[in-house]
């Protein structure tokens, strides 16, 4: 007798990580920062190991306080996480059920697949245009009545593409007030563009907005696992009821508050991101590989066929990327020693070669 288990879970893949580096090689594949952590953020964390034997607070009084100030949004709005693809999860498990419609943009952030099916969710995947960016107007088409959660990847999550301030202001406006629409701006800190769209103030405009941010990507803290989501009222409330209990470890909660307080010196980090990604966006570009233009802390290189030849040429310059066959690879932005190394790995093609890429 086999065991009974839910064969709705033979869909769903197992989550599948960036490759980890070997010794002496570049770990660019899962868009971690490239920086140690701070000390001021190592000694929040000392202060909190002599009472690992408690339980966290689930309220997180410190850390939501230091949020609620910052944004100037009441603290019931926000909600944490352990990462915020554990939010993710959350926001699906309080929306979607069984039948329930939940649509996002494809290619984008590999988590949004695998934890709608596992919510019993049916996963609505609109593609990409071809130049690698959310498709708006295919999307609201994709609506139906069974729609009830909408992602959008902002920037998006492997192609670095963003959707402008009044592109997303506009679609929000025409998506029917019962479908929450989630801007997951894990990457927002890197956005360069000339009018960044802000999910915050789309969430203030309108009722039916959540934010996603984490503080893995920009704030390096992505081995503790912590994010949240800025939500209307009512979604919160049962954000807090599907959340894992105690999921949110005392020593990320005071991490994230250290962080907080860090933020200038946090700023020069990311600054050198943006400056690094430029670079190698740059190099890549003169190079002749077809790279898209990112404001996110990596480059997506659109290699379709191409893609595992140009890993192989990376591993074979000690650099791990991701990469996703047939499709591209996506690089994260790492030192500018890392970045040399990319660049040293992929020299310039000539023009036949592009043409096939
Ligand atoms: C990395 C990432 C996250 C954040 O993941 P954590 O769980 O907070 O580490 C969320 N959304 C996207 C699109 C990401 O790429």
């Amino acid at each position: 007798m086999t065991l009974h288990q839910r064969p709705s879970l033979r869909e769903v893949p197992a989550y599948k990580q960036g490759k980890p580096a070997p010794a002496g090689a570049s770990k660019l594949s899962s868009n971690e920062s490239p920086h140690e952590p701070l000390p001021s953020v190592l000694a929040s964390i000392q202060e909190g190991l002599s009472t690992i034997h408690r339980y966290p607070s689930i309220a997180a009084p410190a850390l939501t306080s230091a949020l609620s100030e910052q944004f100037d949004i009441p603290s019931e709005q926000i909600t944490l996480g352990a990462g915020s693809v554990e939010v993710a999860s959350q926001i699906i498990h309080a929306v979607a059920a069984e039948g329930d419609e939940v649509m996002y943009a494809w290619r984008s952030f590999e988590a949004y697949p695998s934890l709608v099916r596992i919510a019993g969710a049916t996963p609505v995947e609109v593609p990409l245009d071809a130049q690698s960016r959310h498709d708006l107007p295919a999307m609201l088409d994709a609506i139906t009545d069974k729609t009830r959660l909408i992602f959008i990847c902002n920037p998006n999550n492997p192609t670095g593409t963003v959707v402008q301030a009044e592109e997303l202001d506009s679609f929000i406006n025409s998506v029917p007030r019962n479908i929450l629409v989630v801007v997951d701006e894990a990457y927002v800190h890197f956005d360069r563009s000339a009018v960044r769209a802000d999910g915050l103030a789309l969430f203030r405009k309108y009722p039916h907005v959540a934010v996603l941010h984490t503080f893995s990507k920009a704030y390096g803290l992505a081995g503790l696992r912590i994010g949240y989501a800025i939500s209307p009222t009512e979604v919160a409330a049962n954000l807090r009821k599907v959340a894992v209990p105690f999921g949110v470890s005392d020593l990320a909660q005071r991490a994230a508050v250290a962080s907080l307080a860090a933020i200038d010196e946090l700023s020069v980090r990311i600054e050198e991101v943006v400056t690094q990604r430029e670079r190698m966006y740059e190099g890549l570009a003169q190079a002749g590989y077809p790279v898209v233009r990112s404001q996110a802390n990596f480059v997506w290189i659109d290699a379709g066929e191409k893609t595992l030849e140009l890993e192989a040429q990376l591993a074979d310059g000690g650099v791990i990327v991701r990469a996703f066959a047939g499709e591209g690879l996506r690089i994260s932005s790492g030192t500018k020693e890392e970045v040399n190394r990319v660049l040293a790995a992929l020299p310039a093609l000539n023009t036949a070669e592009v043409a096939t890429a």
